[in-house]
């Protein structure tokens, strides 16, 4: 097939891109370079740099385009509540963009990064896509805007747009690293934000000495040990989440697809949930480092518990998580950011 990612510079999106090749396909990547990095895009793609929405009937213009994976987006939580603006154009109004221009050039399928953010404070857990979407900030509510836009685009296309919304829990570790800060000599994908506001990579931070300690935001949460509880999942799991996304839409029996008007919604989590401390302490473990911790206030917007139920996609796609291990996925993204430092 001939598929397109956009955002396929970025940490997600480059590791989606690099999985989609290795099965054969063809890749288009459309990047702005605003936040991801040309060098991570994978060989073997094709570099558009471009806003999508304005490059959007060029590349799917030049025909045959098979499909669409969408990670371009603006994601930063706390910049969400300030700027929306900018969140709202660049995630909404681009996606319905390219939403027109994939009915104007005839392109049947789109899997687009969604987020549990679109949930907000679950009433139970793990949530299931059947859970209210209460988003509390305005990141979450663009991604849920989108949801609602491509469940209106697919039902009024008679079936000519099929789509998946994935929906990612908290993604972590790194591409192509052997856990041993030795990246075998290829291209390792890893997260590298110029504005990091992510647990994991910040806690290693510590350990790189590149910060003095780790806040702990809030330690009087109704969890086992007062932190806040979270879903992570190792960035391999999640691309090979969007090759088999992919699949489903291309058969021609996704009667699941069918049966939700042509746009399935799946939570991508491996339904384990880990608390800050936790994670603090397999950073430990990992890296040998004492990586000091102090508590600070709650952050705003944030729930206490997040955690998939993943049995949508293990169900409908045939998704099965495999490295589920807390550990081994922080020491993947030890091994990158050594590698980067
Ligand atoms: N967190 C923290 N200190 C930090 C960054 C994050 O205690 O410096 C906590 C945050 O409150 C949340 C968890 O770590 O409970 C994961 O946060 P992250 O920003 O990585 O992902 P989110 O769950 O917000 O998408």
């Amino acid at each position: 097939m001939t598929l397109v990612v956009t955002g396929g510079a970025g940490y997600v999106g480059s590791v989606c891109a690099r999985y989609l090749l290795d099965a054969g396909n063809d890749v288009v990547v459309v990047d702005d370079l605003s936040t991801g990095h040309r060098d991570a895009v994978p060989d073997g793609a094709r570099l558009v740099v471009g806003d999508v929405a304005e490059v959007a009937d060029e590349v799917l213009g030049a025909g045959d385009v098979d499909g669409v994976v969408h990670c371009a987006a603006r994601s930063l939580v706390g910049e969400s509540a300030e700027r929306p603006a900018k969140y709202w154009h660049g995630n909404v109004v681009t996606t319905v963009a390219l939403l027109d221009a994939l009915r104007r050039h005839d392109v049947p399928r789109l899997v687009f990064s969604s987020s549990a953010a679109t949930y907000g404070e679950p009433e139970s857990s793990p949530i299931t896509e059947d859970a209210p979407t209460r988003p509390t900030n305005t990141y979450g509510a663009t991604k849920l805007a989108v949801d609602l836009a491509i469940g209106n685009y697919t039902a009024a296309s008679g079936g000519a747009l099929g789509a998946v919304s994935l929906r990612y829990f908290n993604v972590a570790g790194a591409h192509g690293t052997d856990g041993s800060g030795d990246t075998g000599g290829t291209a390792a994908l890893g997260e590298r934000h110029t504005v990091e506001t992510h647990l994991i990579p910040l806690v290693l931070q510590v350990a790189l000495g590149q910060r003095d300690e780790i806040a702990i935001y809030g330690d009087d949460w109704p969890t086992a040990d007062g932190t806040c509880v979270r879903d992570y999942i190792h960035v391999d799991d999640l691309a090979e989440a969007h090759v088999l996304a992919l699949d489903l839409l291309a058969r021609g029996d996704a009667g699941s697809v069918r049966e939700a008007d042509g746009h399935l919604v799946c939570n991508l989590g491996n339904g384990q949930g880990f608390s800050v401390l936790e994670v603090i302490e397999a950073c430990r473990r990992v890296t040998g480092h004492a990586i000091p911790a102090r508590v600070a206030p709650r952050r705003a917007g944030d729930p206490g518990v997040l955690v998939a139920s993943s049995a949508r996609a293990r169900a409908e796609l045939g998704w099965k998580p495999t490295h589920t291990d807390l550990d081994g996925i922080v020491a993947d993204a030890w091994a990158f950011a050594r590698a980067r430092a």
